[in-house]
């Protein structure tokens, strides 16, 4: 069945191919920009002369929290809140250098910090702070982060956002085609959606990632480690933390709780959901654990 164009149809999504910042972006985009300018001017500079292909730009939470736009955004919608940040911060590496910035934002303030035994769905979205035990899950792998299309038609290309372990969301229509059908034919639509689009594999935008099984742990003030939490969590970690984490190694973590489908199910499918932590930063664990290897040997299987 070939479906006709509606022109209601058609203006939603245009808006939603849209990138016109409507007022609240912004509003943050500003806030971002005053942010990194007032505190972290000199070390952007530094970084920019550095060669690695992404470096992390850490930011303390209380200085998010000291600025009103910046700290209603960030703890309600995280992930968006850092797109826009990471996108200032892309404006500000030097013409012609191949690398990348991103904000890791670090010492959460205490009514974040919780455990990972006490998790459950009610928390999806919240971000986080967990001290934990970490063991690599299956090496780095590399995921779409965002798909290039290309018309066979007209050429015209679009990028698609996509999401980790989700089903892959390509163009329902070409918008040019229609545009260009119309120019042609006193302003009428196209008798059936123009829909000749492929995925250009080699152009598309890849992210490193690496699943982690995470315990919690806690500590006694001698720094021995006295309880390791019953459940392992998954979480995901991006970018320059990929490779870089040891089987056993003790860290405190900064995470959003989202969910993902059960291991070797399809997200569409099957209806069950586990919690996945996407890792947002990682800091160093504030305990100097002295019998951490003794308990390491227990994550092993
Ligand atoms: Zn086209």
């Amino acid at each position: 069945m070939i479906e006709s164009l509606r022109p209601s149809q058609l203006s939603s999504m245009a808006k939603e191919e849209g990138i016109e910042p409507d007022e609240r972006m912004r509003k943050v985009l500003t806030a971002w920009r005053l942010f990194f300018t007032n505190n972290h001017a000199d070390e952007i500079e530094r970084l920019n002369g550095l060669e690695e292909r992404v470096f992390g730009l850490e930011v303390e939470h209380s200085l998010i929290c000291l600025n009103d736009t910046l700290r209603t955004e960030f703890h309600t919608r995280p992930e968006w809140t850092l797109d826009i940040g990471n996108m200032v911060l892309k404006e500000q590496v030097m013409e012609g250098n191949d690398s990348r910035l991103v904000i890791r934002v670090v010492n959460f303030s205490k009514n974040h910090h919780f455990s990972l035994d006490e998790l459950r769905m009610r928390h999806r979205s919240a971000m986080l702070t967990f001290d934990v035990i970490i063991s690599p899950l299956g090496g780095p792998l590399g995921w779409i982060k965002r798909a290039v299309y290309e018309c066979n038609e007209c050429g015209h290309r679009s990028e698609i956002k996509q999401r980790l372990a989700r089903e892959r969301e390509a163009p329902k229509m070409c918008f040019s085609c229609i545009d260009i059908f119309a120019a042609k034919n006193k302003g009428e639509l196209p008798p059936y959606p123009p829909r000749d689009i492929k995925l250009m594999v080699e152009d598309c935008y890849y992210e490193d990632i690496e699943y982690l099984n995470l315990r919690q742990i806690s500590i006694d003030d001698t720094g021995n480690l006295i309880h390791l939490g019953d459940e392992k969590y998954i979480g995901v970690i991006n970018d320059e933390y990929v490779g870089e984490l040891v089987t056993g190694s003790i860290h405190r973590i900064n995470a959003e709780i989202a969910v993902d489908h059960l291991p070797n199910r399809d997200f569409i499918k099957d209806t069950r959901r586990i919690i996945l932590l996407n890792i947002h930063s990682i800091e160093e664990s504030p305990f100097n654990v002295s019998n951490a290897s003794e308990m390491s040997i227990e994550l092993e299987e």
